[in-house]
């Protein structure tokens, strides 16, 4: 007898990271439940930005248009003193993956109410329960019953599914009952987080602000909706009774220089920076996503957005396996890719912080400030350079001068009948072989090709504006970007994971990664 499940997978938490792997398992064809212990949304504003590579994900699940109506271009970043010195500043360059600009200001509730809204369209595919708490997670070799509990009627429940997504955030159930240990540090440090509605504008009120000092660096951010944010440490001997009304936290916004005049404070809370990561991501069916697998100080503006990723890494890969076209042990690939991603953003955090509580040493104040070596072509900070994989499902080196492990640049291309498209929009959510000006099929022995046929992979040859296409497996670089970046790395073909990044390259060898 054919086994019954509820849903192939089920999602515990439906904050951010949930709804994101809901959209992308929906998206890829695959039904999932959904619960989430509060009706609302969690109405406090912690996520404040979201780059180019989160709105490329958005892309890909079709809800960029409704997301890019309510969030607000970022202008740069700047490090001040309290004197007016500028520590350090980021611009922000064009991006190279066909969003623009690169980074955006949101505001969370708002962005997590148009997610869910998005997410409505898939009511075959996804069924979410709205005030029901997960209390416990049973596994076996066929899959995970999860008992839930009605929070409203007291009423349990047990569903079936093939996988489970532990989604719900940094005190996760999920993680308990698996028995994995979130391992890392807290901060003793208590921070007060400010959050107010504008009532006029001020000068360079679009520049995020770092007011660096030892004592009380401050977060100054505009947030979408005319919001704006400041965020402040307490210092030795205040606590949170010294801060119990609007009226004693005003001080700390007058010191600078803000007045009833400019902002009305909305809503007010405390809380301490975390470095930590769960010691596993993954018990055989049941996989953690987002804060329930890590949590970083907030100085990269990472948090969210690397659960957003990790979502849509395990619900491409998720499907691939459920839908027959990838091993099982596909799966593992998942936190070998975004763990060291997530560890790279959290020490980013931790090091971009130590600006901002100005701890940097003479010698590394000095490098951070020296003019780069080449003036002409300056190195990209790491908080803005395009993503990298550094590990996990690719064939080749990674290193500076490979391809492998970067995201393809998306310019606007023209399909065979001449209209024109972001790349992505043209190569569709599988895998897709590109050749510069060469049909990348005949570059393939004829073992490679059967394997990325196994996988559902297109062939894709990419010509200059000036040639003639020939047939439908053809796209025309109109921005001339694919062509010069394949062989700004001495390539002539790359195989492009659904996800975006290069998994191999001729020079390095075309097979399917083991
Ligand atoms: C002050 C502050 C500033 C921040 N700034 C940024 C930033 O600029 N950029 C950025 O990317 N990130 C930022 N973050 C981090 C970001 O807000 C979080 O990383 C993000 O919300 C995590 O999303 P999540 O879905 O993994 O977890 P959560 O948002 O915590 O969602 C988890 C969900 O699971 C539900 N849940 C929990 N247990 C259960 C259960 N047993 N049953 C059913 N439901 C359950 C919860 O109700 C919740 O809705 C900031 C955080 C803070 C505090």
């Amino acid at each position: 007898m054919t086994e019954h499940y509820d849903a192939d997978v089920a999602i515990i938490g439906y904050g951010p990271t949930g709804l994101i792997a809901a959209l992308t398992l929906a998206r890829h064809g695959v039904s999932a439940v959904a619960f989430e212990q509060h009706r609302d949304i969690y109405p406090r504003a912690r996520a404040v930005t979201v780059n180019d590579w989160t709105m490329r994900i958005f892309q890909s699940l079709g809800v960029d248009e409704p997301v890019l109506k309510q969030i607000d271009p970022q202008r740069a970043l700047r490090w001040v003193r309290y004197d007016g010195t500028e520590i350090f500043r980021v611009e922000h360059p064009p991006s190279t993956l066909g969003v623009k600009p690169r980074f955006y200001n949101i505001y969370q509730p708002t962005m997590e109410a148009t997610l869910r809204d998005c997410a409505t369209g898939y009511e075959t595919l996804l069924n979410v329960h709205y005030g029901v708490e997960v209390v416990r997670l049973e596994q076996d070799d066929t899959g995970v019953t999860v008992i839930s509990r009605d929070l409203a009627t007291g009423a349990t429940r047990s569903t079936r599914a093939r996988y489970a997504l532990g989604c719900d955030g940094g005190s996760s159930t999920v993680r308990s009952q698996i028995g994995v240990q979130l391992l890392g540090d807290t901060l003793d440090v208590l921070w007060i987080v400010i959050d107010c509605r504008v009532k006029r504008w001020w000068p360079d009120r679009n520049l995020l602000t770092f007011w660096s000092d030892k004592e009380r660096p401050v977060v100054d951010i505009a947030l979408s909706g005319a919001n704006h944010r400041w965020e402040l440490p307490l210092k030795p001997g205040e606590s949170e009774a010294d801060f119990a009304t609007r009226e004693q936290v005003w001080p700390l916004l007058k010191a600078m220089g803000v007045s009833e005049d400019d902002v009305e404070i909305h809503q007010y809370a405390f809380y301490r920076h975390h470095t930590r990561m769960a010691e596993t991501w993954r018990k055989g069916r049941i996989f953690l996503a987002g804060d329930a697998a890590h949590l970083m100080p907030p100085w990269a503006g990472a948090g969210m957005q690397t659960g957003m990723r990790d979502a849509y890494d395990i619900g491409w890969k998720l499907a691939g396996v459920l839908q027959g076209r990838f091993d099982e042990r596909f799966l593992d690939t998942y936190e070998a890719e975004r763990r060291p991603n997530a560890a790279f953003y959290t020490e980013l955090a931790v090091q971009l912080g130590r600006i901002i509580k100005q701890e940097l040493s003479e010698e590394e104040q000095a490098a951070l400030n020296a003019p780069p070596p080449d003036p002409a072509n300056p190195p990209e900070p790491p908080l803005i350079a395009p993503p990298v994989l550094a590990a996990g499902w690719l064939r080749g080196p990674l290193n500076e001068t490979s391809i492998v492990g970067r995201m393809v640049p998306q310019p606007i291309v023209g399909d065979c009948r001449g209209a024109m498209a972001r790349l992505d929009e043209l190569l569709g959510k599988d895998f897709v072989l590109l050749g510069d000006d060469v049909d990348p099929a005949t570059l393939l022995s004829p073992q490679e090709k059967a394997g990325w046929d196994t996988l559902g992979a297109r062939y894709v040859a990419v010509r200059p504006q000036n040639k003639y296409t020939h047939g439908p497996a053809e796209l025309v670089d109109l921005d001339e970007v694919i062509g010069p970046w394949l062989r700004k790395y001495g390539v002539r073909a790359v195989a492009v994971r659904p996800d975006k990044f290069v998994a191999a390259a001729d020079v390095s060898g075309l097979a399917v990664p083991a």
